[in-house]
């Protein structure tokens, strides 16, 4: 039976590098060479941005079953140069579509970050995984370069949308207390992950994940739409659809 119990399905990695460039495998074996892009080594990526047939599908589900959906973008691609490109350059079919949806308020969008990776070691090695570098915001990372990646990729949501998009969702759970002073200094509004610091979140709102779905772009992209599909009926018949700003 329905009851009131709100659900945030959010999905996560929308526009981020690191669907092709995180490839590693679980085993040491298959971290050799070209092994780990391929079967059965294969752990993450490459895999596939969603196309915009795919989000045409997504936001007329989203319509049929009547719920909501939370998309985590990272502002910008970085290809193996080390370039950043904004995401509505480089998905602008895709950007165009999503910010009719947002619009329309069938869906939130939320900050996923400025690059999801260390930039300049984000590319696979031949012998050991690249994985640690497909976080964004380790304690390691100097406080000025994180805020400057909370800055820059709220500076191109809000160019492109045209709203201050004040919701953060940090890459892979990873942040430090750096990362909350800085997003305090920025006005952010909400950080909502998994993990919870031992810190002041002072003007930011901690939203855990008790009611979030999270997924990403990748269970999409591998096990197609009726996938997707089948989540919405599943949910629909539980819980009322939530934004993260509405929880
Ligand atoms: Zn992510």
């Amino acid at each position: 039976m329905k009851n009131n119990n709100p659900l945030v399905l959010r999905m996560d990695d929308v526009g981020a590098s690191s669907k092709k460039f995180n490839v590693y495998s679980k085993s040491r074996l298959g971290n050799f060479l070209f092994l780990k892009r391929v079967k059965p080594f294969k752990a993450w990526g490459p895999y596939d941005e969603i196309s915009v047939e795919q989000w045409k599908k997504i936001i007329e589900l989203l319509s049929s079953y009547n719920f909501k959906l939370t998309v985590a973008i990272t502002a910008s691609w970085v290809d193996e140069n080390n370039n950043l490109i904004p995401f509505p350059e480089k998905f602008p079919n895709q950007a165009n579509l999503l910010k009719d949806a947002f619009k329309n308020e069938m869906i939130e969008i939320v900050n996923h970050g400025l690059t999801h990776c260390v930039v300049g070691k984000h590319l696979p090695r031949y012998f050991t995984s690249v994985r640690k570098y497909h976080r964004e915001f380790w304690d390691w990372i100097p406080d000025d370069t994180q805020k400057m990646h909370l800055e820059e990729s709220s500076r191109i949501l809000k160019e492109w949308l045209g709203n201050k998009i004040d919701t953060f969702v940090p890459p892979g759970n990873v942040y430090s207390k750096y990362t909350v002073e800085a997003l305090n200094e920025l006005n952010f509004s909400r950080i909502n992950s998994s993990v919870q610091l031992d810190c002041h979140y002072k003007n930011l709102k901690m939203i855990d994940e008790k009611n979030v779905f999270a997924f990403h772009d990748k269970d999409i992209s591998i096990l197609g739409i009726d996938w997707f599909k089948n989540q919405l009926i599943k949910f629909q018949a539980k819980y009322s659809a939530s934004f993260l700003r509405e929880l």
